[in-house]
C-alpha cells in the first residue's frame, strides 16, 4: 500500500529525501574557491585536491598511459567491455596484487569505475539495509556518502589514541560491539597511506586487526574492504599487507578496491575493480555472479578503451617496467616534499600521524575551521576534518612546504586560543 502524498512531498518532483541533498562535495568546491582566487591574481597555495601535481603547477601523468591509451584499435575502445570486465584486466589486477600467491586462483574480480565503484560494489553485496559500515573515524568521505545513498549506516571507530598510535583497542571493541548487534560486518581500511591522514598500518596493528576480525568471525560473517588508492605511493619499507590478508583469507572474507586513478595518474580513466578472495569454489562462483549482476544494475559496463590500456601496462614486461619507472619519479616527487614536510613540521611542534609516504597527511587541532580560516587568510588551502585539517601533499611543489608548514602552524596556534 502506497501513503498518499502530502502537500510538502508535492512541492517537489524529487523524493522527499532527495530534496536537501548538497550537490557539491566539500573538497572540490573549497578547491572552487582556490582557484577563483588564484585567477583573480592571489598567490595561492591549493593543498586541497588528491591529484598528483608536479613541482611546477600542472598534473602530473605517465607518458607509458598515453602510448597504451593510444596502441588500443579504435574498435576495440569503442565497443563495449564484457559487463565484468575483461577477463585478461581482471587476471592482470589479481596477479598485480597477489601475484602467483595462494590467494591469486582463490580470487574473482569485476572491473569497476575506479575505486568508488569498489567501495559501492562492496557496500551493495555485503552488507544488508540498515546494517553499519565500519571505518575509522578519520575516513575518506565518499565512504558515508555511498552507504548512506544505498540506505545502510556507517559506524566510526577512534583511529589514534593519545600518542597518535593506530588505536588498536578502539577497532577491537567496535568491531567486537557490531558483531553483537549485527547479522554481518563490512569493514573498510584504507592502507597503505591513509586518505586523510597519511597513516599506513604496521605489522602490530595488523595483527590487533586479524584478531579482532577473526574473533568477530566466530559469530557473523565478516568482510574486510582493503581501498589500495594510495598503494603505490607508500614507503618502501611499508608492511606487506598480502601476508597479513593471506594469514585472514578463510576466516575473512578479504576484498580489496583496486585503482588505476592514482596508480598510473588517470583519474578520468575510470578504471578499477574490486577483487574477492574465497576458497570456497561455490561460495566463489556466488559472489562472481552477485559483482556482474551490480555491475548490470549500476553502470553496465566500464569503459573499455581504459581497461584495454591498463591490461597491456600490467601485463606487458616492457609497458609495466616503462610506466613503473615514471611513477618512480613520480614518488621521489612526492617523497621529497614528505621529507621536507617531516623536517619542519617536527621543528615546529604540529602534531600529526606517523607520515611516510601517500598524498596526504592530517594535522591535529582543537578547531579545524578556524584553522583552515587563519590559514585561507595568508592564501593557504587545505581541508577541515574532525580534529584536524588534510594537507594534500600531492598539490604542493616542495618549494612551497616551508609556507605551508608556517601557515599550519599559525592556524594551529590560531586555534588553540
Ligand atoms: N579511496 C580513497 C581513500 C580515495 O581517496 C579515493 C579517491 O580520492 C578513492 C578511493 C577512489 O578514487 P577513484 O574512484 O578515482 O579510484
Amino acid at each position: 500500500m502506497t501513503t498518499p502524498a502530502t502537500a510538502a512531498d508535492l512541492s517537489s518532483h524529487l523524493i522527499p529525501e532527495c530534496l536537501g541533498r548538497p550537490g557539491d562535495d566539500p573538497i572540490f568546491a573549497l578547491n572552487a574557491i582556490a582557484v577563483r582566487r588564484q585567477r583573480a591574481g592571489e598567490d595561492i597555495l591549493n593543498a586541497t585536491l588528491g591529484a598528483l601535481m608536479e613541482d611546477d603547477g600542472q598534473l602530473a601523468i605517465l607518458p607509458s598511459v598515453r602510448a597504451a591509451l593510444g596502441a588500443v584499435p579504435p574498435e576495440r575502445a569503442a565497443s563495449y567491455a564484457p559487463i565484468a570486465g575483461e577477463p585478461p584486466y581482471l587476471d592482470a589486477v589479481i596477479h598485480d596484487l597477489y601475484g602467483d600467491g595462494p590467494l591469486a586462483a582463490q580470487s574473482v574480480a569485476v572491473a569497476t569505475p575506479g575505486g568508488t565503484g569498489a567501495v559501492h560494489h562492496a557496500v551493495v553485496n555485503f552488507l544488508d539495509q540498515g546494517e553499519a559500515l565500519l571505518v575509522p573515524d578519520y575516513h575518506w568521505g565518499p565512504y558515508r556518502i555511498v552507504a548512506h545513498h544505498t540506505l545502510r549506516g556507517t559506524d566510526t571507530f577512534r583511529m589514534f589514541d593519545e600518542q597518535g598510535r593506530f588505536d588498536r583497542s578502539a577497532f577491537a571493541e567496535a568491531v567486537e560491539a557490531q558483531s553483537g548487534r549485527q547479522a554481518r560486518l563490512l569493514i573498510v581500511l584504507n592502507t597503505p597511506c591513509n586518505n586523510p591522514t597519511g597513516y599506513t598500518l604496521d605489522d602490530g596493528d595488523w595483527k590487533a586487526v586479524s584478531n579482532a576480525l577473526r574473533a568477530a568471525s566466530q559469530r557473523v560473517p565478516v568482510t574486510l574492504l582493503i581501498d589500495l588508492a594510495y598503494s603505490r605511493f607508500c614507503a618502501p619499507d611499508s608492511p606487506r599487507w598480502q601476508d597479513h590478508v593471506e594469514d585472514l583469507a578463510g576466516d575473512v572474507l578479504p576484498l580489496i578496491a583496486w585503482t588505476a586513478s592514482k596508480t598510473f595518474a588517470q583519474y578520468g580513466a575510470r578504471i578499477g575493480a574490486l577483487v574477492a578472495s574465497c576458497p570456497d569454489d561455490d561460495e566463489r562462483a556466488r559472489i562472481a555472479n552477485a559483482l556482474s549482476y551490480s555491475c548490470r544494475g549500476t553502470w553496465s559496463n566500464c569503459n573499455h578503451h581504459g581497461m584495454l590500456a591498463v591490461t597491456e601496462l600490467l601485463a606487458d614486461p616492457e609497458l609495466k617496467a616503462r610506466s613503473d619507472s615514471e611513477r618512480d619519479r613520480l614518488r621521489a616527487l612526492l617523497d621529497a616534499r614528505v621529507a621536507a614536510f617531516n623536517e619542519l613540521a617536527e621543528a615546529a611542534g604540529l602534531r600529526y600521524p606517523r607520515y611516510k609516504g601517500g598524498f596526504f597527511v592530517t594535522v591535529f587541532t582543537p578547531d579545524a575551521e578556524l584553522t583552515v580560516k587563519t590559514m585561507q587568510a595568508r592564501g593557504v588551502f587545505v581541508v577541515p576534518l574532525n580534529g584536524g585539517v588534510r594537507v594534500a601533499l600531492c598539490g604542493t611543489p616542495v618549494s612551497a612546504v616551508p609556507r605551508l608548514v608556517e601557515a599550519l602552524v599559525e592556524g594551529v596556534a590560531a586555534a588553540q586560543g
